[in-house]
């Protein structure tokens, strides 16, 4: 669909701020920021790099402090522990000070040089551009457990145009409005972006090969955090449960109906304990399975309503004071509640 104020926006060069997740990535880091800073130059006039270090135990935050000191335009935060890909990439959201944020992965595997066809999509009047592999260079787990992933949030959190999604994204940096308080552990920047806006896009980028190490997840995380995501941003497995319980009430009615018909009609009684103990098996397992809906339901209420963050900065280097910022003051605070400045 194409937005119909597409010729409205402005044809300047938008300000930049990219966001780099960085999690076991000091082999590629360097290599990736050379690339960003060529590709960007010749972009805007304003831009900026945030890395942010998720807890990685390798040397990664070493190599941003010392990128970050040899130009200004690398910032870097380092988190206090492994937080996960998306609350990473939320705080550096939340840090960003330019016009469009870009994010993409640490790893290589998101060339910046397809960044200029993002833009160039943007510029058409759209708020968000994914970038989508044209071929996907992962194993087949991992390809199947992003599809399932990508089909089931999309489906269930109504995102239509899921199968575009990717963490290689371009979007306007008023997007993240709604999510600037965001106070839970549990983030997917997809579902939120998607809070604000349906002009939501994607353009077919390469998709490189992992040049080192293996990828962060397994099948097996990836389908719990389908669950979580579901569990999180909608209330579908709970209204599952109540159908599941209508559907049980109602094969309850048919067996009392069956047993009552034979005892009347045929005048002899369903013999016991099999028949009656596979019913109670079937009921009291519909039970525990609404039982525990309602409690992964529960667990996400109790740690809201703990407070427990998304993030919790341990450092930050190349972040002017928060008094000498004159750049967009609302957003500036909300980021100097998370980001110590360094
Ligand atoms: N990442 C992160 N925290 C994690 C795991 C991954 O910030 O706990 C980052 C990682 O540095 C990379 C991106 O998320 O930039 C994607 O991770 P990876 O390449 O391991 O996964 P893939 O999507 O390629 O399977
Ligand atoms: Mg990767």
């Amino acid at each position: 669909m194409q937005p119909e104020t597409a010729q409205n926006q402005s044809v300047a060069a938008p300000s930049l701020s990219v966001v780099v997740p960085v999690y076991r990535s000091e082999t590629s880091l360097r290599a990736l920021v050379e690339r960003l800073l060529t590709v960007l130059k010749n972009r805007a006039d304003d831009f900026e790099i945030i890395l942010v270090n998720d807890g990685s135990p390798d040397r990664s935050w070493r190599l941003i402090e010392e990128l970050a000191r040899a130009d200004t335009r690398i910032r870097g935060i380092d988190l206090m522990r492994n937080f996960g890909q998306h609350n990473a990439v939320l705080c550096g959201i939340r840090a960003a000070r330019y016009d469009v944020i870009i994010t993409l992965d640490a790893d290589l595997q998101h060339p910046p040089e397809e960044i200029p066809s993002l833009l160039a999509k943007l510029a058409e009047g759209y708020d968000v551009v994914y970038g989508r592999p044209a071929e996907e260079k992962h194993s087949l787990f991992r390809r199947l457990g992003s599809n399932t992933l990508r089909y089931i949030v999309g489906h269930v959190l109504g995102i239509t145009n899921a199968a575009q999604i990717s963490a290689l994204r371009a979007f306007r940096a008023r997007l993240r409005e709604p999510f600037l308080t965001y106070s839970s552990p549990l983030v997917f920047i997809d579902v939120m972006l998607t809070w604000s806006t349906t002009r939501i896009t994607a353009v077919s980028v390469r998709h490189a090969e992992r040049s080192k190490g293996k990828s962060s997840y397994s099948l097996y995380q990836l389908l719990g955090w389908c669950f979580t995501v579901i569990t999180s941003f909608s209330t579908l497995p709970l209204r599952l449960a109540s159908w599941i319980g209508f559907f049980f009430t109602l094969f309850g009615v048919g067996v009392l109906v069956y047993v009552i018909g034979v005892y009347l009609i045929l005048g002899y009684s369903i013999p016991g304990f099999p028949f009656l103990a596979s019913i109670i098996a079937i009921f009291s397992g519909a039970q525990l399975f609404a039982l525990g809906i309602i409690g992964e339901y529960l667990s996400r209420i109790h740690f809201r309503l703990m407070d427990k963050p998304p993030f919790v900065v341990r450092d930050s280097i190349g972040f002017p004071p928060p008094n000498q910022n004159p750049l967009k003051p609302a957003l500036e605070s909300a980021v100097n509640r998370q980001i110590v400045h360094g």
